[in-house]
């Protein structure tokens, strides 16, 4: 699925909750398909303000929100104090930089495997699992 496709979806989406798809709404929405960081609401404002003027880091926080609830992105709350957001794609895991806070995504197959050992040898229903890598990002890693 390319950017548009996400995009129509992600609109027809929030559109069957029954909220109003304002241009605000819009360019935040773009904002995260687009994206490969995964921006704070701090970081989005920073980048569409200047195009936007009556965009407050409020209204950013609130679409996020919005967008939580109707299952486009994730919120992650590890790494630093203050929430990233991230798209909802394919399943990917994340490495956080314990320095400066920055995820970066990388692709690993197969923990499937894990949850079904975890189920059959406890007897748990496994809903999902979390898996988080930690280390220096390159930037970081020339700093020291
Ligand atoms: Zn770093
Ligand atoms: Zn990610």
């Amino acid at each position: 699925m390319d950017a548009n496709e996400q995009f129509t979806d992600s609109i027809d989406a929030l559109r069957k909750t029954g909220v109003r798809i304002t241009p605000q709404r819009k360019a935040v929405l773009k904002y995260m398909i687009e994206t490969e960081e995964h921006p704070t609401a701090d970081d989005i404002f920073k980048a569409l303000s200047s195009e936007y003027p009556n965009m407050s880091v409020a209204t950013i926080y609130n679409n996020l929100k919005l967008f939580k609830d109707t299952g486009l992105v994730k919120e992650l709350t590890y790494g630093d104090s203050s929430s990233r957001f991230d798209f909802i794609t394919d399943t990917h895991y994340h490495i956080i930089c314990s320095n400066c806070g920055k995820i970066t995504d990388f692709h690993y197959p197969g923990l499937e495997e894990v949850e079904q050992l975890a189920g059959s040898v406890t007897e748990y229903d496994v809903s999902h699992h979390r898996l988080e890598i930690y280390g220096l990002c390159p930037e970081c890693r020339e700093e020291i």
